[in-house]
Protein backbone atom coordinates (compact mmCIF):
# COMPACT_ATOMS: atom_id res chain seq x y z
CA UNK A 1 0.00 0.00 0.00
CA UNK A 2 2.82 2.54 1.03
CA UNK A 3 4.18 2.06 -2.16
CA UNK A 4 1.10 2.22 -4.24
CA UNK A 5 1.49 5.92 -2.19
CA UNK A 6 3.59 7.16 -5.35
CA UNK A 7 0.84 7.74 -7.43
CA UNK A 8 -0.48 10.19 -5.31
CA UNK A 9 2.38 12.58 -6.39
CA UNK A 10 0.07 14.53 -9.27
CA UNK A 11 -2.83 14.97 -6.35
CA UNK A 12 -0.37 16.88 -4.22
CA UNK A 13 -2.47 20.20 -4.06
CA UNK A 14 -5.76 18.09 -4.04
CA UNK A 15 -4.50 16.69 -0.89
CA UNK A 16 -3.22 19.19 0.75
CA UNK A 17 -7.00 20.59 0.00
CA UNK A 18 -8.66 18.03 1.26
CA UNK A 19 -6.49 18.00 4.73
CA UNK A 20 -7.69 21.99 5.34
CA UNK A 21 -11.40 20.96 4.30
CA UNK A 22 -11.13 18.51 6.86
CA UNK A 23 -10.17 20.38 9.73
CA UNK A 24 -12.52 23.09 8.58
CA UNK A 25 -15.46 20.31 9.07
CA UNK A 26 -13.72 18.98 12.51
CA UNK A 27 -13.83 22.24 13.92
CA UNK A 28 -16.97 23.19 13.31
CA UNK A 29 -18.46 20.18 14.20
CA UNK A 30 -16.56 20.66 17.58
CA UNK A 31 -17.45 24.05 17.64
CA UNK A 32 -21.30 23.21 17.44
CA UNK A 33 -21.85 22.21 21.11
CA UNK A 34 -19.74 24.70 22.70
CA UNK A 35 -22.12 27.27 21.01
CA UNK A 36 -25.26 25.28 22.30
CA UNK A 37 -23.85 24.97 25.38
CA UNK A 38 -24.03 28.86 25.60
CA UNK A 39 -27.21 29.42 24.12
CA UNK A 40 -28.79 26.68 26.70
CA UNK A 41 -26.92 28.60 29.67
CA UNK A 42 -26.75 32.32 28.94
CA UNK A 43 -29.88 32.28 26.43
CA UNK A 44 -32.89 29.86 27.66
CA UNK A 45 -32.00 30.07 31.34
CA UNK A 46 -31.52 33.47 31.15
CA UNK A 47 -34.77 34.33 28.51
CA UNK A 48 -32.54 36.45 26.66
CA UNK A 49 -34.30 35.88 23.01
CA UNK A 50 -31.84 38.30 21.39
CA UNK A 51 -28.67 36.16 22.63
CA UNK A 52 -30.78 32.99 21.13
CA UNK A 53 -31.37 34.87 17.80
CA UNK A 54 -27.46 35.47 17.43
CA UNK A 55 -26.56 32.23 18.67
CA UNK A 56 -28.49 30.65 16.39
CA UNK A 57 -27.65 32.45 13.16
CA UNK A 58 -23.90 31.87 14.57
CA UNK A 59 -24.95 28.25 14.29
CA UNK A 60 -26.60 27.92 11.14
CA UNK A 61 -23.45 29.69 9.72
CA UNK A 62 -20.79 27.23 11.19
CA UNK A 63 -23.06 24.42 10.64
CA UNK A 64 -23.36 25.62 6.89
CA UNK A 65 -19.24 25.76 6.84
CA UNK A 66 -19.01 22.43 8.04
CA UNK A 67 -21.33 20.70 5.89
CA UNK A 68 -19.55 22.59 2.91
CA UNK A 69 -16.16 21.82 3.78
CA UNK A 70 -17.61 17.79 4.33
CA UNK A 71 -19.00 18.42 0.73
CA UNK A 72 -16.27 19.46 -1.26
CA UNK A 73 -14.12 16.92 0.62
CA UNK A 74 -15.64 14.44 -0.58
CA UNK A 75 -15.87 15.45 -3.88
CA UNK A 76 -11.92 16.41 -3.68
CA UNK A 77 -11.00 12.77 -2.06
CA UNK A 78 -13.23 11.01 -4.76
CA UNK A 79 -11.53 12.83 -7.17
CA UNK A 80 -8.33 12.01 -5.58
CA UNK A 81 -9.04 8.30 -5.30
CA UNK A 82 -9.95 7.73 -9.05
CA UNK A 83 -7.21 9.59 -10.74
CA UNK A 84 -4.54 7.36 -8.54
CA UNK A 85 -6.09 4.00 -9.47
CA UNK A 86 -6.44 5.53 -12.95
CA UNK A 87 -2.44 5.98 -12.86
CA UNK A 88 -2.24 2.62 -10.89
CA UNK A 89 -4.09 0.60 -14.00
CA UNK A 90 -2.04 3.03 -15.88
CA UNK A 91 1.03 1.93 -14.64
CA UNK A 92 0.02 -1.82 -14.84
CA UNK A 93 -1.05 -1.79 -18.61
CA UNK A 94 2.16 -0.18 -19.18
CA UNK A 95 4.56 -2.70 -17.79
CA UNK A 96 2.16 -5.74 -19.07
CA UNK A 97 3.15 -3.93 -22.28
CA UNK A 98 6.73 -4.65 -21.74
CA UNK A 99 6.57 -7.93 -20.64
CA UNK A 100 8.43 -10.51 -22.78
CA UNK A 101 6.35 -13.73 -23.81
CA UNK A 102 8.58 -15.12 -20.32
CA UNK A 103 6.38 -13.15 -18.03
CA UNK A 104 3.03 -13.76 -19.81
CA UNK A 105 4.21 -17.83 -19.54
CA UNK A 106 4.54 -16.98 -15.90
CA UNK A 107 1.65 -14.61 -14.76
CA UNK A 108 -2.04 -16.28 -15.98
CA UNK A 109 -4.06 -13.69 -18.57
CA UNK A 110 -7.23 -14.16 -15.66
CA UNK A 111 -4.75 -13.02 -12.98
CA UNK A 112 -3.83 -10.36 -14.78
CA UNK A 113 -7.13 -8.90 -15.87
CA UNK A 114 -8.26 -9.29 -12.28
CA UNK A 115 -5.24 -7.70 -10.83
CA UNK A 116 -5.81 -4.52 -13.10
CA UNK A 117 -9.78 -4.39 -12.85
CA UNK A 118 -11.18 -5.57 -9.50
CA UNK A 119 -7.95 -4.79 -7.28
CA UNK A 120 -7.58 -1.47 -8.65
CA UNK A 121 -11.35 -0.88 -7.65
CA UNK A 122 -10.55 -2.02 -4.34
CA UNK A 123 -7.38 0.26 -3.53
CA UNK A 124 -9.87 3.01 -4.56
CA UNK A 125 -12.63 2.53 -2.73
CA UNK A 126 -10.47 2.14 0.76
CA UNK A 127 -8.72 5.71 -0.77
CA UNK A 128 -11.94 7.47 -0.82
CA UNK A 129 -12.70 6.20 2.94
CA UNK A 130 -8.94 6.41 4.34
CA UNK A 131 -8.77 10.10 2.59
CA UNK A 132 -12.13 11.29 3.99
CA UNK A 133 -11.63 9.94 8.00
CA UNK A 134 -8.01 9.76 8.43
CA UNK A 135 -7.70 13.71 9.42
CA UNK A 136 -11.57 13.95 10.72
CA UNK A 137 -11.59 11.29 13.44
CA UNK A 138 -8.29 11.47 15.20
CA UNK A 139 -8.53 15.46 15.46
CA UNK A 140 -12.53 14.97 16.45
CA UNK A 141 -10.84 12.12 19.05
CA UNK A 142 -8.61 14.16 20.48
CA UNK A 143 -10.07 17.84 20.40
CA UNK A 144 -13.44 16.04 21.33
CA UNK A 145 -11.82 14.73 24.89
CA UNK A 146 -10.20 18.16 25.49
CA UNK A 147 -13.61 19.74 24.67
CA UNK A 148 -15.30 17.43 27.12
CA UNK A 149 -13.14 17.59 30.13
CA UNK A 150 -13.66 21.29 29.62
CA UNK A 151 -17.07 21.21 29.80
CA UNK A 152 -17.12 18.63 32.92
CA UNK A 153 -14.55 16.65 34.22
CA UNK A 154 -17.24 14.90 36.59
CA UNK A 155 -18.92 13.16 33.69
CA UNK A 156 -15.55 12.05 31.93
CA UNK A 157 -15.81 8.61 34.03
CA UNK A 158 -18.59 7.53 32.14
CA UNK A 159 -16.24 8.19 28.66
CA UNK A 160 -13.52 6.32 30.94
CA UNK A 161 -15.72 3.18 31.77
CA UNK A 162 -17.01 3.16 28.11
CA UNK A 163 -14.03 3.23 26.02
CA UNK A 164 -12.35 -0.35 26.99
CA UNK A 165 -15.61 -1.91 25.54
CA UNK A 166 -15.95 0.03 22.74
CA UNK A 167 -12.15 -0.78 22.03
CA UNK A 168 -12.37 -4.18 23.11
CA UNK A 169 -14.94 -5.28 20.29
CA UNK A 170 -13.46 -3.41 17.75
CA UNK A 171 -10.57 -5.25 18.43
CA UNK A 172 -11.97 -8.72 18.46
CA UNK A 173 -13.95 -8.24 15.72
CA UNK A 174 -10.53 -6.85 14.00
CA UNK A 175 -8.85 -10.40 14.73
CA UNK A 176 -12.48 -12.28 13.58
CA UNK A 177 -12.72 -9.80 10.29
CA UNK A 178 -9.48 -8.98 8.91
CA UNK A 179 -7.87 -12.53 7.91
CA UNK A 180 -11.22 -13.06 6.33
CA UNK A 181 -10.76 -10.82 4.36
CA UNK A 182 -7.85 -11.69 2.91
CA UNK A 183 -8.82 -15.62 2.17
CA UNK A 184 -11.47 -13.44 0.40
CA UNK A 185 -9.43 -11.83 -2.36
CA UNK A 186 -8.13 -15.94 -2.86
CA UNK A 187 -11.20 -17.08 -3.16
CA UNK A 188 -12.23 -14.39 -5.80
CA UNK A 189 -8.87 -14.97 -7.90
CA UNK A 190 -9.76 -18.76 -8.32
CA UNK A 191 -13.39 -17.88 -9.21
CA UNK A 192 -11.99 -15.38 -11.56
CA UNK A 193 -9.51 -18.30 -13.43
CA UNK A 194 -12.80 -20.69 -13.32
CA UNK A 195 -15.16 -17.91 -14.69
CA UNK A 196 -12.19 -16.73 -17.24
CA UNK A 197 -11.32 -20.75 -18.63
CA UNK A 198 -15.11 -21.27 -18.86
CA UNK A 199 -15.46 -18.40 -21.56
CA UNK A 200 -12.28 -19.15 -23.34
CA UNK A 201 -12.41 -22.84 -23.80
CA UNK A 202 -16.57 -22.56 -24.13
CA UNK A 203 -16.36 -24.92 -27.10
CA UNK A 204 -14.36 -27.64 -25.79
CA UNK A 205 -16.34 -27.68 -22.74
CA UNK A 206 -19.73 -28.19 -24.93
CA UNK A 207 -17.80 -30.58 -27.64
CA UNK A 208 -16.66 -32.67 -24.82
CA UNK A 209 -19.85 -32.33 -22.90
CA UNK A 210 -18.08 -31.09 -19.62
CA UNK A 211 -21.70 -28.52 -18.82
CA UNK A 212 -22.40 -29.72 -16.08
CA UNK A 213 -18.80 -30.33 -14.44
CA UNK A 214 -18.19 -26.83 -15.03
CA UNK A 215 -20.91 -26.01 -13.62
CA UNK A 216 -20.17 -28.18 -10.40
CA UNK A 217 -16.86 -26.19 -10.09
CA UNK A 218 -17.95 -23.05 -10.72
CA UNK A 219 -21.14 -23.47 -7.98
CA UNK A 220 -18.35 -24.46 -5.23
CA UNK A 221 -16.18 -22.02 -6.19
CA UNK A 222 -18.82 -19.79 -5.99
CA UNK A 223 -20.61 -21.26 -3.23
CA UNK A 224 -16.91 -20.71 -1.49
CA UNK A 225 -17.34 -16.45 -2.15
CA UNK A 226 -20.47 -16.47 -0.61
CA UNK A 227 -20.12 -18.17 2.65
CA UNK A 228 -16.97 -16.04 3.25
CA UNK A 229 -18.81 -12.74 2.43
CA UNK A 230 -21.42 -13.93 4.65
CA UNK A 231 -19.53 -14.88 7.41
CA UNK A 232 -17.05 -11.19 7.20
CA UNK A 233 -21.00 -9.45 6.73
CA UNK A 234 -21.90 -11.19 10.18
CA UNK A 235 -19.01 -10.12 11.88
CA UNK A 236 -19.13 -6.70 10.49
CA UNK A 237 -22.88 -6.40 11.30
CA UNK A 238 -22.62 -7.23 15.10
CA UNK A 239 -20.10 -3.99 15.03
CA UNK A 240 -22.95 -1.43 14.32
CA UNK A 241 -26.29 -2.87 17.07
CA UNK A 242 -23.46 -3.22 19.66
CA UNK A 243 -22.07 0.55 19.15
CA UNK A 244 -25.68 1.95 19.17
CA UNK A 245 -26.19 0.17 22.33
CA UNK A 246 -23.14 1.28 23.72
CA UNK A 247 -23.77 5.02 22.38
CA UNK A 248 -26.84 4.81 24.13
CA UNK A 249 -26.00 3.62 27.20
CA UNK A 250 -23.32 6.08 27.84
CA UNK A 251 -26.15 9.25 26.58
CA UNK A 252 -28.43 6.95 29.23
CA UNK A 253 -25.48 7.81 32.19
CA UNK A 254 -24.70 11.11 31.19
CA UNK A 255 -28.05 12.65 31.39
CA UNK A 256 -28.87 10.25 34.43
CA UNK A 257 -25.33 11.40 36.60
CA UNK A 258 -25.32 14.84 34.85
CA UNK A 259 -28.47 15.40 36.13
CA UNK A 260 -27.82 14.59 39.42
CA UNK A 261 -25.13 17.07 39.11
CA UNK A 262 -27.33 19.84 37.37
CA UNK A 263 -30.11 19.46 40.02
CA UNK A 264 -27.32 19.80 42.72
CA UNK A 265 -25.49 22.66 41.16
CA UNK A 266 -22.85 21.42 40.73
CA UNK A 267 -23.39 21.46 36.23
CA UNK A 268 -25.02 23.64 33.78
CA UNK A 269 -27.25 22.16 31.53
CA UNK A 270 -25.92 23.24 28.64
CA UNK A 271 -22.84 22.05 29.54
CA UNK A 272 -24.95 18.47 30.24
CA UNK A 273 -25.65 18.87 26.55
CA UNK A 274 -22.57 19.73 25.09
CA UNK A 275 -21.14 17.28 27.26
CA UNK A 276 -23.40 14.62 25.87
CA UNK A 277 -22.50 15.84 22.13
CA UNK A 278 -18.70 15.50 22.51
CA UNK A 279 -19.59 12.07 23.91
CA UNK A 280 -21.32 11.08 20.97
CA UNK A 281 -18.37 12.17 18.40
CA UNK A 282 -15.72 10.85 20.52
CA UNK A 283 -17.32 7.49 20.27
CA UNK A 284 -18.42 7.65 16.36
CA UNK A 285 -14.92 9.28 15.55
CA UNK A 286 -13.42 5.88 17.41
CA UNK A 287 -15.68 3.53 15.17
CA UNK A 288 -14.40 5.37 12.01
CA UNK A 289 -10.73 4.84 13.08
CA UNK A 290 -11.60 1.14 13.62
CA UNK A 291 -13.62 1.43 9.99
CA UNK A 292 -10.13 2.53 8.69
CA UNK A 293 -8.19 -0.47 10.25
CA UNK A 294 -10.72 -2.91 8.98
CA UNK A 295 -10.31 -1.41 5.38
CA UNK A 296 -6.68 -1.33 5.44
CA UNK A 297 -5.30 -4.79 5.29
CA UNK A 298 -8.49 -5.76 2.47
CA UNK A 299 -6.89 -2.88 0.06
CA UNK A 300 -3.50 -4.16 1.30
CA UNK A 301 -3.83 -7.69 -0.32
CA UNK A 302 -5.22 -6.01 -3.48
CA UNK A 303 -1.79 -3.81 -3.09
CA UNK A 304 0.62 -6.50 -3.02
CA UNK A 305 -0.95 -7.98 -5.64
CA UNK A 306 -0.52 -5.11 -7.78
CA UNK A 307 3.10 -4.76 -6.72
CA UNK A 308 3.97 -7.86 -7.71
CA UNK A 309 2.88 -7.18 -11.09
CA UNK A 310 5.06 -3.91 -10.82
CA UNK A 311 7.95 -5.35 -10.18
CA UNK A 312 8.32 -7.81 -12.68
CA UNK A 313 11.36 -6.80 -14.34
CA UNK A 314 10.61 -7.68 -18.06
CA UNK A 315 13.77 -9.81 -19.26
CA UNK A 316 13.71 -8.30 -22.95
CA UNK A 317 14.28 -4.19 -22.20
CA UNK A 318 16.18 -1.61 -24.70
CA UNK A 319 19.44 -1.06 -24.83
CA UNK A 320 20.84 1.86 -23.13
CA UNK A 321 23.02 3.46 -25.99
CA UNK A 322 20.95 1.58 -28.94
CA UNK A 323 22.73 1.41 -32.25
CA UNK A 324 21.04 2.03 -35.73
CA UNK A 325 21.52 0.19 -38.61
CA UNK A 326 23.50 0.98 -41.65
CA UNK A 327 23.03 0.61 -45.04
CA UNK A 328 22.14 -2.75 -45.24
CA UNK A 329 18.49 -3.90 -45.78
CA UNK A 330 16.99 -6.70 -43.81
CA UNK A 331 20.02 -9.19 -43.46
CA UNK A 332 18.77 -11.98 -40.61
CA UNK A 333 22.01 -13.88 -39.15
CA UNK A 334 21.84 -16.35 -36.66
CA UNK A 335 25.09 -17.07 -35.14
CA UNK A 336 26.02 -20.47 -32.98
CA UNK A 337 22.37 -19.78 -31.36
CA UNK A 338 20.98 -22.17 -28.45
CA UNK A 339 17.70 -21.27 -27.01
CA UNK A 340 15.67 -22.89 -23.74
CA UNK A 341 12.08 -22.18 -22.52
CA UNK A 342 12.49 -21.44 -18.14
CA UNK A 343 11.83 -24.45 -16.80
CA UNK A 344 12.69 -26.58 -19.73
CA UNK A 345 14.82 -29.47 -19.44
CA UNK A 346 16.70 -29.36 -22.67
CA UNK A 347 16.91 -26.56 -25.16
CA UNK A 348 14.73 -25.87 -27.68
CA UNK A 349 17.33 -25.13 -29.98
CA UNK A 350 20.80 -25.71 -30.26
CA UNK A 351 23.74 -24.31 -32.22
CA UNK A 352 21.79 -22.91 -35.14
CA UNK A 353 23.34 -21.18 -37.50
CA UNK A 354 22.27 -19.49 -40.79
CA UNK A 355 22.24 -16.31 -42.73
CA UNK A 356 18.93 -15.25 -44.46
CA UNK A 357 19.33 -12.20 -47.30
CA UNK A 358 17.42 -9.65 -48.90
CA UNK A 359 15.85 -11.02 -52.02
CA UNK A 360 16.35 -15.03 -50.91
CA UNK A 361 13.43 -17.07 -49.41
CA UNK A 362 14.78 -18.97 -46.57
CA UNK A 363 12.53 -21.88 -45.70
CA UNK A 364 12.26 -23.94 -42.70
CA UNK A 365 10.85 -27.13 -42.37
CA UNK A 366 10.98 -29.80 -39.46
CA UNK A 367 8.40 -31.84 -37.94
CA UNK A 368 5.95 -30.71 -35.01
CA UNK A 369 7.94 -29.17 -32.04
CA UNK A 370 11.28 -29.67 -33.80
CA UNK A 371 11.63 -25.49 -32.90
CA UNK A 372 10.62 -24.09 -35.81
CA UNK A 373 8.02 -21.47 -34.31
CA UNK A 374 10.52 -20.87 -31.61
CA UNK A 375 13.73 -20.36 -34.07
CA UNK A 376 11.08 -17.54 -36.01
CA UNK A 377 10.13 -15.97 -32.31
CA UNK A 378 13.53 -14.88 -31.77
CA UNK A 379 14.12 -12.81 -34.79
CA UNK A 380 11.57 -9.66 -33.43
CA UNK A 381 12.60 -10.53 -30.13
CA UNK A 382 9.82 -11.86 -28.55
CA UNK A 383 12.82 -14.03 -26.41
CA UNK A 384 16.52 -13.23 -26.12
CA UNK A 385 18.92 -16.47 -26.79
CA UNK A 386 20.94 -18.21 -24.39
CA UNK A 387 24.07 -18.03 -26.23
CA UNK A 388 25.17 -16.87 -29.62
CA UNK A 389 23.50 -14.25 -31.08
CA UNK A 390 20.32 -13.28 -33.58
CA UNK A 391 21.74 -10.31 -36.21
CA UNK A 392 19.34 -8.11 -38.22
CA UNK A 393 21.62 -6.05 -40.36
CA UNK A 394 24.74 -6.89 -38.73
CA UNK A 395 24.06 -5.79 -35.64
CA UNK A 396 22.45 -7.91 -32.50
CA UNK A 397 18.67 -7.60 -32.10
CA UNK A 398 19.98 -7.21 -28.31
CA UNK A 399 22.11 -3.65 -29.31
CA UNK A 400 18.90 -2.41 -31.59
CA UNK A 401 15.71 -0.76 -29.81
CA UNK A 402 13.16 -3.30 -29.59
CA UNK A 403 11.10 -0.62 -32.06
CA UNK A 404 13.31 -0.48 -34.62
CA UNK A 405 13.73 -4.04 -34.91
CA UNK A 406 10.28 -4.79 -35.19
CA UNK A 407 9.37 -1.99 -37.57
CA UNK A 408 11.60 -3.75 -40.16
CA UNK A 409 9.44 -7.36 -39.40
CA UNK A 410 6.22 -8.06 -40.96
CA UNK A 411 5.40 -11.17 -38.96
CA UNK A 412 2.89 -13.60 -39.53
CA UNK A 413 2.19 -15.61 -36.68
CA UNK A 414 1.45 -19.51 -36.65
CA UNK A 415 -1.72 -18.54 -34.29
CA UNK A 416 -3.05 -15.86 -36.38
CA UNK A 417 -5.15 -13.29 -34.61
CA UNK A 418 -7.46 -10.46 -35.31
CA UNK A 419 -8.80 -7.69 -33.35
CA UNK A 420 -12.48 -6.56 -32.57
CA UNK A 421 -12.72 -4.27 -35.62
CA UNK A 422 -12.95 -3.77 -39.51
CA UNK A 423 -11.36 -5.42 -41.81
CA UNK A 424 -9.29 -2.19 -42.73
CA UNK A 425 -8.53 -1.56 -38.57
CA UNK A 426 -7.09 -4.71 -38.92
CA UNK A 427 -4.78 -4.46 -41.69
CA UNK A 428 -4.04 -0.79 -40.65
CA UNK A 429 -2.04 -2.80 -37.90
CA UNK A 430 0.99 -3.37 -40.15
CA UNK A 431 0.74 0.72 -41.16
CA UNK A 432 -1.40 3.16 -39.62
CA UNK A 433 -1.55 5.45 -42.28
CA UNK A 434 -1.68 3.11 -44.91
CA UNK A 435 -4.45 4.55 -47.78
CA UNK A 436 -7.04 2.75 -48.93
CA UNK A 437 -5.45 1.67 -52.41
CA UNK A 438 -2.53 0.34 -50.23
CA UNK A 439 -4.60 -1.86 -48.04
CA UNK A 440 -6.88 -3.03 -51.39
CA UNK A 441 -3.57 -4.23 -52.63
CA UNK A 442 -2.29 -5.87 -50.24
CA UNK A 443 -5.67 -7.90 -49.81
CA UNK A 444 -5.08 -8.73 -53.17
CA UNK A 445 -1.72 -10.01 -52.59
CA UNK A 446 -2.42 -11.88 -50.01
CA UNK A 447 -5.66 -13.83 -51.65
CA UNK A 448 -8.03 -12.30 -49.55
CA UNK A 449 -9.74 -9.78 -51.79
CA UNK A 450 -12.28 -12.27 -53.11
CA UNK A 451 -14.22 -13.30 -49.91
CA UNK A 452 -13.11 -9.68 -48.30
CA UNK A 453 -15.80 -8.16 -51.36
CA UNK A 454 -18.18 -10.84 -50.48
CA UNK A 455 -18.78 -9.65 -46.77
CA UNK A 456 -21.43 -7.37 -46.64
CA UNK A 457 -19.38 -3.80 -46.34
CA UNK A 458 -16.25 -5.00 -47.53
CA UNK A 459 -13.33 -3.50 -46.01
CA UNK A 460 -15.68 -2.15 -43.55
CA UNK A 461 -17.37 -5.19 -42.70
CA UNK A 462 -16.66 -5.65 -38.66
CA UNK A 463 -14.35 -8.69 -37.32
CA UNK A 464 -15.17 -10.08 -34.02
CA UNK A 465 -12.56 -10.17 -31.29
CA UNK A 466 -9.99 -12.58 -32.15
CA UNK A 467 -11.73 -12.98 -35.57
CA UNK A 468 -14.16 -15.59 -34.60
CA UNK A 469 -16.06 -14.03 -37.79
CA UNK A 470 -13.94 -15.84 -40.37
CA UNK A 471 -12.45 -19.12 -40.89
CA UNK A 472 -8.96 -19.99 -40.37
CA UNK A 473 -7.97 -19.76 -43.64
CA UNK A 474 -9.91 -16.38 -43.73
CA UNK A 475 -7.55 -15.36 -40.73
CA UNK A 476 -4.27 -16.78 -41.77
CA UNK A 477 -4.78 -14.63 -45.38
CA UNK A 478 -6.07 -10.99 -43.50
CA UNK A 479 -2.99 -11.29 -41.53
CA UNK A 480 -0.48 -11.92 -44.00
CA UNK A 481 -2.02 -9.00 -45.87
CA UNK A 482 -1.95 -7.10 -42.53
CA UNK A 483 2.34 -7.84 -42.92
CA UNK A 484 2.25 -7.02 -46.57
CA UNK A 485 0.40 -3.67 -45.94
CA UNK A 486 4.05 -2.56 -43.82
CA UNK A 487 6.20 -3.55 -47.23
CA UNK A 488 8.71 -4.73 -44.48
CA UNK A 489 12.32 -5.43 -45.07
CA UNK A 490 12.11 -8.93 -43.41
CA UNK A 491 9.06 -11.02 -43.87
CA UNK A 492 8.41 -13.89 -41.51
CA UNK A 493 5.70 -16.43 -42.10
CA UNK A 494 5.51 -19.07 -39.50
CA UNK A 495 3.55 -21.81 -41.12
CA UNK A 496 0.93 -19.46 -42.41
CA UNK A 497 0.08 -21.48 -45.62
CA UNK A 498 -1.04 -24.80 -43.99
CA UNK A 499 -4.60 -23.72 -43.24
CA UNK A 500 -5.01 -22.97 -47.19
CA UNK A 501 -5.66 -25.39 -50.22
CA UNK A 502 -3.08 -26.33 -52.50
CA UNK A 503 -4.02 -24.03 -55.25
CA UNK A 504 -4.58 -20.72 -52.87
CA UNK A 505 -1.01 -21.98 -51.18
CA UNK A 506 0.42 -21.81 -54.56
CA UNK A 507 -1.22 -18.94 -56.09
CA UNK A 508 -0.81 -16.40 -53.26
CA UNK A 509 3.55 -17.65 -53.31
CA UNK A 510 3.38 -16.41 -56.99
CA UNK A 511 2.14 -13.55 -56.26
CA UNK A 512 4.10 -12.79 -53.10
CA UNK A 513 7.49 -13.43 -55.43
CA UNK A 514 6.83 -10.49 -56.73
CA UNK A 515 5.88 -8.19 -54.02
CA UNK A 516 9.21 -9.87 -51.84
CA UNK A 517 11.91 -9.29 -54.68
CA UNK A 518 14.04 -6.70 -52.45
CA UNK A 519 12.82 -8.14 -48.96
CA UNK A 520 14.85 -11.03 -47.24
CA UNK A 521 11.89 -13.78 -46.76
CA UNK A 522 11.86 -16.86 -44.26
CA UNK A 523 9.10 -19.42 -44.43
CA UNK A 524 8.13 -21.95 -41.78
CA UNK A 525 6.44 -24.72 -43.42
CA UNK A 526 5.17 -28.30 -43.03
CA UNK A 527 4.62 -28.90 -46.88
CA UNK A 528 7.65 -30.32 -49.30
CA UNK A 529 5.34 -28.19 -52.22
CA UNK A 530 5.59 -24.87 -50.05
CA UNK A 531 9.41 -25.35 -49.39
CA UNK A 532 10.78 -26.70 -52.87
CA UNK A 533 12.08 -23.66 -54.92
CA UNK A 534 12.93 -22.08 -51.81
CA UNK A 535 17.00 -20.70 -52.19
CA UNK A 536 18.01 -21.79 -48.76
CA UNK A 537 16.16 -24.41 -47.03
CA UNK A 538 17.01 -25.37 -43.11
CA UNK A 539 15.90 -28.73 -41.57
CA UNK A 540 15.41 -28.70 -38.21
CA UNK A 541 14.85 -32.06 -35.95
CA UNK A 542 14.63 -31.90 -32.55
CA UNK A 543 15.86 -28.15 -32.58
CA UNK A 544 19.16 -28.79 -34.51
CA UNK A 545 19.74 -28.25 -38.30
CA UNK A 546 20.75 -31.43 -39.20
CA UNK A 547 20.90 -29.82 -42.97
CA UNK A 548 21.12 -26.23 -44.91
CA UNK A 549 20.91 -26.09 -48.56
CA UNK A 550 18.88 -26.37 -52.09
CA UNK A 551 16.06 -28.70 -52.80
CA UNK A 552 18.54 -30.36 -54.85
CA UNK A 553 21.23 -30.25 -52.07
CA UNK A 554 19.19 -31.82 -49.49
CA UNK A 555 18.02 -34.60 -51.64
CA UNK A 556 21.72 -35.75 -51.92
CA UNK A 557 22.89 -34.98 -48.09
CA UNK A 558 20.04 -34.51 -45.60
CA UNK A 559 18.42 -38.14 -44.51
CA UNK A 560 15.83 -36.16 -42.69
CA UNK A 561 14.99 -33.86 -45.36
CA UNK A 562 14.64 -36.72 -47.84
CA UNK A 563 12.46 -38.65 -45.33
CA UNK A 564 10.49 -36.22 -45.41
CA UNK A 565 10.42 -35.64 -48.79
CA UNK A 566 9.47 -39.10 -49.07
CA UNK A 567 6.31 -39.34 -46.95
CA UNK A 568 4.51 -36.71 -48.79
CA UNK A 569 5.45 -36.86 -52.77
CA UNK A 570 5.27 -39.64 -54.78
CA UNK A 571 8.25 -41.26 -56.38
CA UNK A 572 7.40 -39.52 -59.70
CA UNK A 573 6.89 -36.20 -58.70
CA UNK A 574 10.68 -36.30 -56.67
CA UNK A 575 12.33 -37.44 -60.16
CA UNK A 576 10.38 -34.57 -61.69
CA UNK A 577 12.00 -32.10 -59.27
CA UNK A 578 15.41 -33.29 -58.95
P1 LIG B 1 7.30 -26.11 -34.05
O1 LIG B 1 6.92 -24.72 -34.39
O2 LIG B 1 8.43 -26.63 -34.85
O3 LIG B 1 6.16 -27.06 -34.10
P2 LIG B 1 7.91 -25.00 -31.48
O4 LIG B 1 9.01 -24.07 -31.78
O5 LIG B 1 6.57 -24.42 -31.28
O6 LIG B 1 7.88 -26.16 -32.56
O7 LIG B 1 8.29 -25.81 -30.16
C1 LIG B 1 9.57 -26.37 -29.94
C2 LIG B 1 9.63 -26.96 -28.54
O8 LIG B 1 9.55 -25.95 -27.56
C3 LIG B 1 8.50 -27.93 -28.25
O9 LIG B 1 9.04 -29.05 -27.60
C4 LIG B 1 7.56 -27.18 -27.35
O10 LIG B 1 6.99 -28.05 -26.41
C5 LIG B 1 8.46 -26.17 -26.67
N1 LIG B 1 7.76 -24.90 -26.42
C6 LIG B 1 7.15 -24.12 -27.33
N2 LIG B 1 6.64 -22.99 -26.76
C7 LIG B 1 6.93 -23.06 -25.44
C8 LIG B 1 6.68 -22.20 -24.31
N3 LIG B 1 6.03 -21.03 -24.43
N4 LIG B 1 7.14 -22.61 -23.11
C9 LIG B 1 7.81 -23.78 -22.97
N5 LIG B 1 8.07 -24.62 -23.99
C10 LIG B 1 7.64 -24.28 -25.22
MG1 LIG C 1 5.21 -23.94 -34.94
Amino acid sequence: MIKLLKFLKPYKWLLVAVILLAIGQSVANLYLPTLMSNIVTNGIAKFDTAYIGRMGIWMVLVTLVGAASAVVGIYYSSQIAVGMTKLIRAALFERVQLFSLHEFDQVSTASLITRTTNDTTQIQQVMVMILNLFVTAPITLVVGIILALNQDVGLSWVLIAILPFLVGTIIFLLIKAVPLFTKMQVKLDKLNLILDENLSGVRVIRAFDRISHEEKRFDAANLEVTDLAIEVNQWISIMMPVMMFLMNISSLAIIWFGSIRVASGNLDIGAMFAFLQYAIQILLSVLFVAIVFITIPRAEASAKRINEVMEIEPDIFDPKKPKKTGKMRGVVEFRNVTFSYHGAEKPALENISFVAAPGKVTAIIGGTGSGKSTMVNLIPRFYDVDRGAVLVDGIDAKELTQEELRSKIGFVPQKAYLFAGTVADNLRFGKENATEKEIEYAAKIAQASEFVSKMPEKFSSSIAQGGTNVSGGQMQRLSIARALVRKPEIYVFDDTFSALDFKTDARLRQALKNETKNSTVIIVAQRVSTVMDADQIIVLDEGKSVGIGSHKQLMKTCDVYRGIVSSQLSPEEIAKET
